[in-house]
């Protein structure tokens, strides 16, 4: 057996899973977090057991130290696994790297270099690289989450600014999410058996974002230049008009790092209705809170603008799919998403909409002619094992 270690390094957590790029199975998946702060947590869960334990953690060296620790005392034993590669989700890969990437030195360098163009996530990125080179001897692999927006046109993916200024600071629209958006369209297309089609991926997750894929080619997507761009999320904004920043800094007395904070950190779901996670939106909303209505609302108009401007920009569709935690739970966004699109062509079908699965399914009617609407799961970690297996073959 062959299997990946897929580690994901944020600021203050490690996430990792452990999968068989084969058949798809994660043989164990966890999660440190609060590392830095005086109590981190670790929880690792093989099967249905799940390892919980709460001890000061550093930082990124002391985690991986300690999961691998935990892969010798309760397994599953990297070394039976079969450990071949090491699989590291990097957020920004610039225009240098639209592909995945096995790592050195100048890799490293590389990826410290796109640390202006994100800086709350390469940083962490780069750390967990570097602790899992020293502790792990195996091939590792840089896999970035723009590299699938590497194709996009250049009116999709150029802002109309001052092109020196563009061109000096490397402003363009990069994209995110793009690991989630390639496993997703072509997990569309393997299900119906077809690679010519004009496909709408909308991964609705905390993070969001929409993207227009045609024959399995990104050709436009919401997130720019970093992932605060398009739709409504959890806790970011999405689109507005960017002399709100100047108003917010001028007549708000803001500075940048405070606008920063909230657009980033408490926009979206979490600035309209005060809570960021949708279960809780809905709930409040079918309470009658009408801040939470409010928060619908804004959410779904985003999503059906940024649907029919995808449809524009394909010239058409073949198959509109949900994704991601909202996307593939959420029966009524779906349904209220797909009933305002109806102009389209779309339909879905709702005792169809209101299967629990993991699998991949169409939610149109039986016979319905025109597009399709489905439900996809994401998988990133498997995205990342599988890519991280190809680029070590
Ligand atoms: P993700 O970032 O993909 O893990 O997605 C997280 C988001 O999915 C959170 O906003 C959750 O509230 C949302 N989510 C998870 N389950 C459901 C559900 N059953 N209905 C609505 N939203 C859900």
């Amino acid at each position: 057996m062959s299997t990946v270690l897929v580690l994901n390094s944020g600021s203050s957590s490690l996430k990792y899973q452990l999968v068989s790029p084969e058949s798809g199975e994660a043989l164990a998946v966890g999660l440190v977090e609060k590392i830095g702060e005086p109590q981190g947590i670790l929880t690792h869960e093989v099967g249905d057991d799940e390892t919980t334990r709460e001890l000061p953690i550093p930082d990124h060296g002391e985690a991986l130290r300690l999961v691998l620790g935990l892969f010798d005392e309760v397994g599953p034993s990297l070394e039976k696994a079969g450990v071949v590669a090491v699989g590291h989700r990097v957020v920004h890969g610039g225009t240098d790297y639209s592909q995945p990437t096995v790592i050195d030195d100048d890799v490293v360098a590389g990826i410290e270099a796109l640390v202006p163009l994100a800086p709350l996530h390469n940083p962490a990125n780069v750390t967990g690289i570097k602790v899992a080179r020293e502790l792990l001897d195996v091939p590792h692999v840089a896999v970035f989450d723009t590299a699938f927006f590497a194709t996009l046109p250049e009116p999709a993916y150029t802002y109309a600014i001052d092109a020196d200024v563009a061109k000096e600071h490397r402003i363009r629209r990069y994209g995110f999410h793009g690991t989630s958006h390639q496993y997703v369209s072509e997990r569309v297309s393997q299900v119906l058996g077809r690679d010519d089609l004009k496909q709408i991926v909308l991964h609705l997750g905390n993070g969001a974002s929409a993207s227009a894929v045609t024959s399995g080619v990104a050709v436009d997507t919401s997130m720019g230049l970093t992932p605060l761009e398009g739709l409504v999320m959890g806790t970011r904004s999405g689109d507005l008009d960017p002399a709100i920043v100047f108003h917010l800094n001028r007549v708000a007395g803001l500075d940048v790092d405070q606008v920063d904070n909230l657009l980033n950190k408490q926009s979206g779901l979490k600035g309209i209705a005060g809570r960021n996670d949708m279960r809780e939106v809905r709930s409040a909303a079918e309470a009658g809170d009408p801040a939470a209505l409010l928060a619908l609302a804004v959410y779904r108009h985003r999503l059906i603008k940024y649907v029919g401007a995808y449809a524009a920009v394909l010239g058409g569709i073949d198959v509109l799919t949900f994704t991601a935690g909202v996307g593939e739970n959420s029966a009524p966004l779906r349904a209220e998403v797909v009933e305002a699109l109806a102009f389209l062509g779309l339909a879905i079908d709702p005792a169809k909409n209101a299967v629990r699965s993991k699998e991949p399914r169409v939610v149109s009617p039986d016979g319905h002619q025109g597009p399709l609407v489905m439900v996809v799961p994401t998988n990133e970690e498997l995205a990342i094992a599988r890519q991280s297996m190809a680029a070590i073959a």
